[in-house]
């Protein structure tokens, strides 16, 4: 129940979203009664409420909602995760792939689970640097596996639109545990599968 996708919105919540997002609007010198915005406060609110719906998810419980037992203890990767964030330095988006691998140690997940869980914490405000750990911690805390190795590559909107400007600057973080930690065979046999 606590991880489901979907749409629901507090109404008080909504309210009072819109009315900022309308002050906003005329801080910016627009005319908030012309047609094309009549209704935009309204989406902006829910469409900030849709991508912040992490907080009340729990990415522990979406990995445990399909526990297998493992059949040996084989990398298991997922690659090329569709992932997208709000910076929460600048409330813009960011937007990249993660790859996620582990080596179970009793249990498996289901792989889709492993996404779900990547976009329960991406639809938080966030910094690519904390999201990264933030996935790697629950993958060790849901499975307790031999290791995981996260790997995040995004692009920021508050970078190519803004201040820098650089379109196409990918920034990549990573986080490693157990074995993906100790053992750089282990670590390079997983980077070079994500190339
Ligand atoms: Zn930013």
């Amino acid at each position: 129940m606590a991880y489901k996708l979907t749409e629901t919105y507090d109404p008080r919540v909504s309210a009072e979203l819109e009315q900022h997002v309308e002050a906003i609007l005329r801080l910016l010198g627009e005319d908030v009664d012309r047609e094309g915005l009549l209704k935009t406060p309204e989406r902006v609110s829910r469409a900030m409420q849709f991508l912040t719906q992490g907080y009340e998810q729990d990415g522990v419980a979406i990995i445990q909602s399909a526990l297998f037992d493992a059949p040996d203890n084989e990398v298991v990767l997922v690659k090329d995760i569709e992932l997208h964030s709000l910076c929460e330095h600048h409330l813009l988006p960011f937007s990249g792939k993660a790859h996620v691998a582990y080596i179970p140690d009793k249990k498996i997940t289901g792989l889709s689970k492993i996404a779900r869980m990547v976009d329960c914490f991406a639809r938080r405000l966030q910094v690519q640097e904390r999201l990264t750990v933030q996935i790697r911690d629950c993958m060790e805390e849901a499975l307790h596996p031999l290791g995981v190795a996260v790997v995040v590559e995004a692009s920021h909107s508050c970078m190519t639109m803004r201040g820098a400007c650089k379109s196409g600057a990918l920034t990549t973080t990573s986080a490693f545990s157990g074995a993906f930690l100790k053992d750089h065979r282990t670590r390079n046999e997983f980077l070079n599968l994500i190339k």
